[in-house]
């Protein structure tokens, strides 16, 4: 079945250039939205570092690698339109070819509830939310930043990991702490991934032939990071990250659900002070924390293999939480219609899909071994009342879309 992405900018002919901006690296993708295709994708690592490099690859396969010293984000930004307007490798004869910038920024605070055209007012906001993710906003905004730079004529938007769960209801966004300091500090369920658990669950409706507003979808993102959406007519009505990415389901690193005593106790016991007790529940806990091998999905699995009793363990504690959020939020929306995975992860990973379906025929979930492992986009047995999908994820794609469609509309 062809897969739709439905939205209402789909006929829009725009190129689009598509920017993830991190601490030292920009991943990009030049992106034509009518065809729904990247013409040019890569990357820029170690940007401020010695041996910065660029790899990039175009449609037709033709890359190439840069090293350089690239010593910030408007020199990185430089490069990759060096390179798109390069004759051997490019993909555009004049900047004026880029219609659109789009920019994934991570937080968009309770302020923005869909994308937006970039302005002085936007950027105002974006610098009040550094406060709320200190690692990522910061990088975006040099993103955005250095295009403004260097491409000064041209128009920019900005998509939020978060706007798509802030239309969850106060019962799934607070927590049980005094009311004050939600008020003074924000502090409440944020969620993040939103851009992929939008795009997947609407893909699933199109692949059921359904409009969204009829369907309660369960979506799962699994990769490095790892989160979960109650998908409700269309609208998230709650998510398994939180205030930070650090909440929810077990992940490569980063510990996920956690008696918050045990932080206090581990910071007493082991003399941590609050930065040190932050690495440890995000770099040196989850699939590495309890295995001891690997954060690497593909390595526990082959751990597993090998007999390695930690890592198995480690794959029980990761599809066993996944498996309790499947239940929650089937309760949360009284049903579920379908169960989709996406991410590295739950694309590829045929072991973690079939564990987690495992044990919840009762709720309709009934996983076909054969589809599974052919990596169909419908894995669900014939007649089941479920509908479980893998589904690749496209946040680039989204990016695209929205700036087109906002641009377009100017
Ligand atoms: P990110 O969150 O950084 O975008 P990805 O979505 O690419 O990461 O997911 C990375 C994860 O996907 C890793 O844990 C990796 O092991 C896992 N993965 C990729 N391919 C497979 C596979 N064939 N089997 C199991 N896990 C896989």
């Amino acid at each position: 079945m062809a897969i739709q992405f439905d939205n209402e900018s789909e006929n829009i002919n725009m190129k689009v250039l598509v920017l993830n901006s991190g601490s030292s690296s920009i991943k990009y993708q030049f992106i034509d939205t009518e065809q729904k295709f990247a013409l040019a994708k890569g990357i820029v690592e170690r940007i401020g570092m010695s041996g910065a490099v660029l790899s990039h690859t175009r449609h037709d396969g033709n890359n190439v690698r840069i090293v350089a010293e690239i010593l910030d984000h408007t020199m990185a930004i430089e490069y990759v339109l060096a390179v798109m307007l390069s004759k051997n490798h490019g993909v555009i004869e004049d900047k004026s070819d880029i219609d659109a910038v789009g920019h994934r920024v991570v937080h968009g605070g309770e302020s923005f509830s869909g994308s937006v055209l970039m302005t002085d007012e936007v950027m105002k906001v974006l610098q009040e939310n550094i406060e709320l993710a200190p690692l990522h906003n910061p990088p975006n905004i040099k993103g955005i930043q250095a295009v403004t730079r260097i491409m000064p004529e041209t128009k920019q938007c900005v998509v939020f990991d978060t706007a798509f769960h802030i239309k969850m209801p106060p019962r799934a966004y607070l927590y049980g702490i005094p009311y004050e300091l939600y008020k003074r500090h924000k502090i409440r369920r944020y969620g993040f991934h939103g851009t992929s658990h939008r795009y997947v669950s609407e893909i699933a409706a199109s692949m059921l032939g359904k409009p969204i507003t009829e369907l309660k979808i369960i979506t799962a993102h699994l990769g490095n990071g790892c989160s979960m959406a109650a998908v409700d007519k269309g609208i998230s009505v709650d998510t398994s990250m939180g205030f930070t990415p650090l909440e929810g389901l077990l992940m490569g690193t980063r510990a996920g659900d956690i008696d918050p005593s045990v932080i206090l106790y581990i910071m007493g016991k082991e003399g941590l002070s609050l930065s040190e007790a932050g690495v440890l529940l995000n770099k040196h806990s989850g699939l590495i924390g309890i295995s001891g091998e690997s954060s690497d999905m593909r390595e526990i699995e082959s751990a597993i293999g090998e007999g390695n009793k930690r890592a198995k363990v480690a794959f029980d504690v990761f599809t066993y939480r996944i498996k309790k959020y499947v239940g929650a939020y089937a309760a949360a929306m009284g049903g579920i219609d379908a169960l989709v995975f996406t991410g590295g992860i739950g694309e590829n990973s045929s072991l973690v899909r079939s564990t987690v379906c495992n044990g919840l025929e009762f709720l309709g979930i009934e996983i076909d071994e054969k589809k599974n492992t052919a990596k169909q986009n419908e894995l669900s047995k014939e007649g089941s009342k479920v509908h479980v999908l893998r589904i690749p994820t496209n946040e680039e794609l989204v990016i695209a879309m929205d700036t087109a469609e906002i641009v377009s509309a100017l």
